[in-house]
């Protein structure tokens, strides 16, 4: 017997169309329907139509809306088309995929399938044509050591953003939080770690003692922590941004990547833009928060040497009161980055391609 707010058959074929007949599930794209042994002229079907806010309360049904009326409920606007496997998996964890990540896949989805009719593009193809500027939002708790790598490399997966940001680095960046996870957990006594996706940035913050993840970058010991930021930076350092704050009893380490230096303006307050002028003057001053340990100088384009000489020494006072000085910018002449690191020898600089 069906359930009461099951989908009809015309909502079934209305999602299964608007899919391409292909599966939703992120990064899947499984065609669905084709000939079946039966007769000469059946055909087969092997997807389903998913619930994306729960058909019925069950237990840990964090997709349940109570107050989601059953005409809506049943609706084509609350299904995702999705091949069997991932329909299951769809349908009985419901921690792992909330209502605005299938949401989501569901628009990618529907884009991907226009693309690929009318570009005559390859999933693949379309999959990335169709990416957003912005992450999935997503949020999960860690509570101990043990399931960080798929906790972790499953938010990773569902956000998308190694369709935005590459997959290379996507990989890279999740040995990164995995071991830097274990590190909070084993070293630093934390009790709970929060990993969360926010249109351009991961967050991960975690209640253990006070530790900066770049800290074991250039450590000798070749534990998987240092092993891990050494690569990500050494591989994708260049447009990427790592941030350690701490905030209270937390330590917040956020990571972006760069698409041009103002981008650091948005993602930290602990950023200043200068402009060309500002190179001339006597004294540089802005205002800049205590609580910040770093601070990002986002530097203008097309700097030339007479630039970095007039703009000599006259931030180290910032360096001298503890602050680390990041200079970013579009990639420069090695011989301006050489100039700035004499200037400012505990300052990092990072170019962005
Ligand atoms: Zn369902
Ligand atoms: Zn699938």
């Amino acid at each position: 017997m069906p359930r009461i707010d099951d989908f009809t058959s015309a909502v079934k074929i209305e999602l299964a169309n608007r899919a391409g007949y292909k599966c939703s599930f992120l990064g899947c794209g499984a065609a669905t329907m084709g000939p079946s042994a039966e007769s000469e002229s059946s055909s087969t079907n092997s997807g389903m139509a998913c619930h994306i806010s729960a058909a019925s309360a069950g237990i840990g049904a964090r997709r349940y809306d109570p107050d989601m009326k059953s005409d809506e409920r049943k609706s084509a606007s609350n299904g995702i088309w999705m091949c069997y496997t991932h329909g299951k998996i769809i349908d009985t964890d419901e921690t792992r995929f909330s209502t605005d990540t299938l949401r989501a896949w569901k628009k990618i989805a529907e884009i991907v399938a226009q693309l690929m009719v009318e570009r005559n593009l390859t999933y693949e193809q379309a999959l990335h044509a169709a990416k957003s500027k912005d992450m999935i939002t997503d949020s999960i708790l860690i509570e101990g050591i043990g399931k960080e790598n798929i906790l972790i490399g499953d938010v990773l997966h569902d956000c998308g953003v190694e369709y935005i940001w590459g997959r290379d680095i996507t990989n890279a960046i999740r040995d990164f939080l995995v071991e830097h996870s274990r590190n909070a957990f084993q070293h630093g006594n934390a009790t709970k770690i929060e990993f969360k996706t926010k249109k351009s940035k991961l967050i991960l913050i975690d209640d253990g003692v006070q530790f900066d993840g770049k800290s074991l970058l250039g450590s000798n010991k070749k534990s998987g922590g240092t092993i891990s930021i050494t690569q990500l930076l050494k591989n994708f350092g260049s447009n990427l941004i790592l941030i350690s704050e701490r905030e209270g009893n937390n330590n917040i380490l956020t990571i972006s990547k760069l698409s041009n230096p103002e981008d650091v303006l948005e993602i930290t307050p602990c950023s200043h833009q200068m402009d060309y002028s500002d190179f001339r003057k006597g004294s540089i001053e802005f205002e800049i928060s205590e609580t910040c340990k770093e601070l990002f100088i986002v530097f203008p384009k097309y700097i030339s040497p007479s630039d970095i000489g007039l703009l000599g020494n006259k931030l180290i006072g910032l360096e001298e009161k503890g602050k680390k000085l990041i200079f970013v910018m579009w990639r420069m002449n090695p011989w301006i980055i050489q100039m700035l690191k004499e200037n400012y020898p505990g300052c990092e600089v990072i170019q962005v391609e």
